[in-house]
C-alpha cells in the first residue's frame, strides 16, 4: 500500500492527535514504518486490523518483525534474562529502552505505555535474538573499533554523527534538552563540556560528545560506545538504532 492509498483510508481530519498532526504526513509515516497506525484514535480497532493487514505486505519491517518473532520463540527468557539486562515477569520479559519498559511475551508481542513503532520493536527483537552476556567493558571505543565496525564507519558517520550534528547547529538547546531528557548530561572528565550518556538499552550504553564550531574548527559530534557492545548488537543493528535515535530527535523538534 502507498502513503496515497493510506491516506484515503485516514480520517483526513487533520485533527493534530497523532505524532505527525496532519493526515499525510501520518500516512507517509506509517508506511515508513516510523509511525504506529493505532496512533490514530479516530480509527476503529477493526480498521487499524484491517488496513495493516494490507500494509504488511508491502513492508519489509514488518516482515522482519515477523521473521525475529518467529526466532525468539525458540529462546528461554529465564535463560538470557540476566546477560541482556532484563528481568523475567512470568513467562514474558521486561527490558529498558530508552528508559521506557518494555513487555515482551514468549511469542514475540511487545507492550509499553505510549508510542510503539515497527523500528522499536526490530530493535527489542534483535537484541534478545543475539542473547548477548556478561558486564559491560567500562571503556568507551568509537564505531570503527568495534568488530566489522571499520568497513560501516563511514555509513555510521553519515547516518547518525553528521545528522545530529545538523540538528545541533539547527537548534542547539532543543537538541541538548531532547538528549537530556533521554538520558543525561555529563558534566566532568570529557575533553568537551557537551556530553551526554544514554542507555540505548540496558547493556548498549552510548556516549555523544559535541563540539560547537569556533573560529578555527568546524562544529563536530562524535559518538562513543562502551566496547562491549558488539556482543549485544552487531554493527548493522548499531547503526540501525542510532539512526533511528537521530530521526526520533528530529520529529521533536
Ligand atoms: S490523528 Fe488521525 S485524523 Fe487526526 S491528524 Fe492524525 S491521522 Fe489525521
Amino acid at each position: 500500500m502507498n502513503p496515497l492509498e493510506l491516506y484515503k483510508k485516514l480520517p483526513k481530519k487533520n485533527c493534530g492527535k497523532c505524532s505527525l498532526k496532519t493526515c499525510m504526513p501520518f500516512a507517509l509515516a506509517v508506511v515508513k514504518g516510523d509511525a504506529d497506525l493505532a496512533e490514530c484514535p479516530l480509527l476503529s480497532e477493526a480498521e487499524v486490523t484491517e488496513i495493516k493487514g494490507s500494509l504488511v505486505l508491502s513492508d519489509w519491517r514488518e516482515e522482519l518483525i515477523l521473521k525475529l518473532r518467529e526466532e525468539i520463540k525458540g529462546i528461554r527468557f529465564s535463560e538470557v534474562a540476566e546477560g541482556i539486562g532484563a528481568k523475567t515477569e512470568g513467562d514474558g520479559l521486561v527490558l529498558k529502552c530508552f528508559g521506557r519498559e518494555f513487555r515482551i511475551s514468549p511469542e514475540g508481542d511487545i507492550t509499553t505505555q505510549g508510542r510503539m513503532t515497527p523500528w522499536i520493536k526490530i530493535l527489542i527483537l534483535h537484541y534478545i535474538r543475539t542473547s548477548g552476556k556478561g558486564p559491560l567493558a567500562g571503556r568507551h571505543v568509537s564505531f570503527s573499533e568495534l568488530r566489522g565496525g571499520m568497513v560501516k564507519a563511514s555509513s555510521f558517520e553519515r547516518e547518525c554523527e553528521e545528522p545530529l550534528r545538523g540538528l545541533f547547529e539547527n537548534n542547539y538547546e532543543k537538541t541538548a534538552q531532547i538528549l537530556g531528557r533521554m538520558g543525561r548530561l555529563l558534566d566532568k572528565g570529557f575533553p568537551t563540556a557537551h556530553a551526554w550518556e544514554l542507555f540505548l538499552l540496558p547493556k548498549v550504553p552510548l556516549l555523544i560528545l559535541y563540539w560547537p564550531r569556533d573560529e578555527e574548527f568546524p562544529a563536530k559530534v562524535k559518538m562513543l560506545f562502551d566496547a562491549s557492545a558488539d556482543r549485544f548488537l552487531d554493527v548493522e543493528s548499531l547503526i540501525f538504532l542510532v539512526e533511528g535515535l537521530v530521526k526520533n530527535i528530529e520529529m521533536s523538534h
